[in-house]
């Protein structure tokens, strides 16, 4: 593999300006590599070359003048296809949207322009984000880099494969109920959901808009802080962005985690937990303590619930975010006599043959959560435990710093092996889900290796805003370890 390929956000920075290579050398080793990986992998549902090789030239002439201070400029980056990008295909992996050109910049894409970033492509992942294994997207699945017939994860699959792969840099997904954490596990690379808030979701296609954050993925912890700080902040066109000042996430990466108190939450050990995840995950507790970290059992009681909270409030949201998509506005309209019966038939039949059945089983179920008769006994009642689950974190953390468990109770599956059973592919959430119900950032970062040679994520999660600690202690593990050196067999 071409060297560049191995090289971090900062060795990019330096290298450039050391004129060592330029931004267009780098940014053609990438499309090479894209080329060379795309037909094992499928991560990108597009690439952008010409839009790439333009970038990375302006890039050059920017640090040929001395304007070089931009945190991403040259680093060749792809973001997950639910990120609009002006006059590109956003498509969320769905028929529906198959043709649809985003008007305008999501605007954590165009921080990343602003920053300096080359885009080389869009990133395959479940259809509208709904799924763990990226088999649901309506261009066919990604592949897991460490072993082709497993799945990558989902639902940003494409996202955490792309970076595994080396064939983007670093890249941007979205996180719902883990679809960044459960990816970077599966694949083997660090991917984070920053807090509620922290990242504008201006031109992200809305899941479920309480729950949905954008997050980075990365080959090492210090690639994740710098791209987490290029793309955070508040956003007057996103309300629910948080107004809190972005801290230089890689300041003090190295002070360790001496004194930092570590949360074991007992109900994180479930039934069905794969045996090797559970030992690579005791064995990352030793590391924490021998690197003067204080680890303690905490219980997070409402955990159970977590599951079915979340498939009531996400669908509920869900099926009123997606009522948009009706092939006049929004979407591919079905086109044929038997569609234009009646308006009502025309509706009917654009969204029966634009979405895959995994979105109209959410659909279903999230209009039936909020029907008359039943809303208070689902919706509501959803509600109310949410709440519980959010008390449950914060009287955690009024003795700890942060939380530590598995990302996913298994390692990757075979691609097919759950796709005829929700209920299984759901579980693949289960330790990841509680985090968005109370807003938390959480993070994954690899933590080892089964006997058959996948990937085993560690999950962090940390207090409101606290992304600083949480990469800290997630730093101080990395380099008392090698799990992120691996490369996959690719
Ligand atoms: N797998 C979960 C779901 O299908 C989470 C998806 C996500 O985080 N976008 O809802």
């Amino acid at each position: 593999m071409n060297e560049l390929l191995q090289l971090g956000i900062t060795e990019i920075l330096e290298s450039l300006r050391a004129r060592e290579f330029s931004a267009e050398e780098l940014t053609r080793a990438y499309l090479e590599r894209i080329g060379e990986t795309e037909a094992r992998v499928h991560a990108y549902l597009s690439v952008l070359e010409d839009e790439a090789i333009g970038a990375a030239r302006a890039a050059d002439r920017k640090i040929g003048a001395g304007d070089d201070d931009s945190p991403l400029l040259g680093v060749p980056v792809a973001v997950k296809d639910l990120l609009c990008m002006r006059g590109t295909k956003t498509t969320c992996a769905s028929r529906f949207l198959e043709n649809f050109k985003a008007p305008y910049d999501a605007t954590a894409v165009a921080r990343l322009k602003d920053a300096g970033a080359v885009i080389l492509g869009k990133l395959n992942m479940d259809e509208f984000a709904m799924g763990s294994s990226c088999e649901q997207s309506a261009f066919g699945p990604t592949h897991n880099p460490w072993n082709l017939k497993t799945i990558p994860g989902g639902s940003s699959g494409g996202s955490a494969a792309a970076v595994a792969a080396r064939s983007c840099v670093v890249s941007l997904g979205s996180d719902t109920g883990g679809s960044i954490r459960q990816p970077a596990a599966c694949c083997g690379v660090v991917g984070m959901k920053p807090t509620y808030g922290r990242i504008s979701r201006y031109g992200l296609i809305a899941f479920a808009s309480s729950l949905d954050q954008i997050g980075p993925f990365a080959k090492n912890i210090r690639d994740a802080a710098i791209l987490l700080g290029a793309v955070s902040g508040h956003d007057p066109r996103d309300s629910t962005s948080a107004d809190e000042p972005v801290p230089d996430y890689t300041k003090n990466l190295e002070a360790g985690v001496r004194g930092l108190k570590i949360g074991i939450p007992e109900e994180y050990f479930i039934e069905g937990m794969d045996p090797e995840v559970e030992a690579a995950i005791q064995k990352a507790i030793a590391v924490f303590e021998e690197q003067g970290a204080e680890t303690l059992e905490i219980s997070l009681p409402h955990t159970e619930y977590a599951l079915p909270v979340y498939y009531i409030l996400a669908p509920a949201e869900a099926s009123s975010n997606l009522a948009r998509y009706d092939g006049v506005r929004f979407g591919v309209r079905q086109e044929g006599e038997s569609a234009y019966g009646s308006l009502f038939g025309m509706y009917a039949a654009s969204r029966e043959n634009g979405f895959g059945d995994e979105v109209k089983r959410r659909i279903m179920l999230g209009t039936y959560a909020l029907s008359s008769g039943y809303y208070d006994a689902f919706y509501t009642k959803a509600q109310r435990v949410r709440t519980l689950i959010c008390r449950d974190f914060m009287t955690a953390f009024e003795e700890v710093d942060v939380v530590l468990s598995a990302t996913a109770p298994t390692p990757a599956f075979e691609i097919g092996e759950r796709l005829a059973d929700p209920i299984s592919m759901y579980l693949s959430d289960i330790l990841t889900i509680p985090c968005n119900l109370a807003g938390l950032p959480g993070i994954s970062q690899p933590c080892g290796f089964t006997s058959r040679g996948l990937p085993i994520g560690l999950q962090l999660v940390g207090k409101p805003f606290a992304e600083k600690t949480i990469l800290q202690a997630a730093a101080a593990f990395e380099r008392a370890t090698t799990h992120h050196e691996a490369l996959p067999p690719l």
